[in-house]
């Protein structure tokens, strides 16, 4: 009998909200087991790193690897399954764009470690020690991963065959990239297995759209009692719908909640938050300048909404210099 080509499953920096996104193919993920050798998948599984190291390279068909890397593990784990495998699928918004994670790139290491360690309420260190990669205790040495100046996104580390976006993607759509891989039935090198229409374009809000939108101020949802068939847009509240690529089932919406941008941006777009910004400019009818800024000052928290899922994957800059992983 042929041998069954080799899956390996593994989560970096992720919540394990995309392994639950595979679980959740349900019965299709009997068939998925039926049909494939699963070699690694530490959530469900258990199985020994040390047999992924002596594979030889390439010998695993497919590595699909949610989340972010924020430390020496992820690195080395994310180097280990891009060597063992022919084919490596980046899963969800943490491993494609740096997901909400990378929000951690507004501060630095410090900063980090000053809250969690020293200054949030909860935390008592008389001696206001941080974790170290190496500590010797009792003539043991104990090592923990080093912890990064930044999070890096997966193609930040390693090279990076397809893209799969979401948090976490749908199942329907996870289903669709195992197939297609399995079967060989790629698009080129680099793209992302999900529809290639805005999410506007797929909305059932659209209809309701109406042809000239003008807004001179902005509301967040929980200030307004939002009409469950209006576009979010029209009635002044942010939804990243007309920059953000379709294929999430539009889920949130569903639920009267606005777009976040989870699935990045749209084909030939590099990067979601200015191309919103571009539209967004479009729709204000405000022309003075308190009125400008009054508009803009009613939108709460704009870096963070705007790049809640795509800070490390962003041009702009960081607040502290973005170094190589090796700092
Ligand atoms: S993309 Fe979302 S669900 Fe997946 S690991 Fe990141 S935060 Fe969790
Ligand atoms: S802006 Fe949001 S609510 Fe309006 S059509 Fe686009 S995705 Fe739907």
């Amino acid at each position: 009998m042929a041998e069954k080509p080799k899956i390996a499953i593994y989560g970096l920096g992720a919540c394990a909200g995309c392994d639950q996104a595979i679980i959740d193919l349900n019965e299709v993920m009997l068939q998925v087991a039926d049909a494939v050798d699963i070699v690694l998948w530490p959530l469900a599984m258990d199985f020994k790193y040390s047999r992924i190291q002596a594979m030889q390279d390439g010998e695993i068909a497919l590595s699909i690897l949610s989340g972010s890397v924020r430390n020496a593990d992820h690195q080395k784990m994310a180097e280990l399954l891009r060597k063992k495998s022919k084919i490596v699928l980046a899963m969800g918004a943490c491993a494609c764009f740096g997901g909400v994670s990378g929000l951690a790139n507004f501060c630095g290491k410090e900063d980090i470690f000053n809250w969690v360690y020293r200054n949030a309420p909860t935390v008592i260190n008389p001696t206001g020690c941080f974790p170290q990669p190496e500590t010797d205790l009792n003539g043991y040495k104990l090592t923990l991963p080093e912890f990064f100046e930044h999070v890096f996104t997966l193609d930040q580390v390693i090279d990076v065959d397809y893209y799969l976006p979401g948090c976490p993607p749908p199942p329907e759509l996870i289903g669709n990239a195992i197939v297609a891989t399995l079967a060989g039935d790629l698009p080129p090198k680099g793209s992302a297995l999900a529809p290639r229409k805005a999410l506007c374009d797929t909305c059932p809000r659209n209809l309701r759209k109406p042809n000239r939108m003008e807004i001179r101020s902005f509301r967040r949802i929980h200030e307004v009692e939002a009409d469950p068939d209006e576009c979010f847009l029209a009635a002044g509240i942010i939804c990243l719908g007309p920059a953000t690529r379709s294929g999430c089932g539009e889920t949130c919406i569903r639920i009267n909640v606005p777009c976040r941008g989870c699935f990045g941006p749209v084909p030939g777009v590099m990067e979601s938050a200015p191309k919103f910004l571009s539209t967004l400019s479009s729709l204000l009818v405000v022309e003075r300048d308190d009125e400008i800024k009054e508009a803009i000052d009613s939108i709460d928290d704009p870096v963070g909404y705007l790049y809640r899922f795509s800070q490390p994957s962003s041009i702009l800059g960081q607040k502290i210099a973005k170094k190589g992983l090796e700092n």
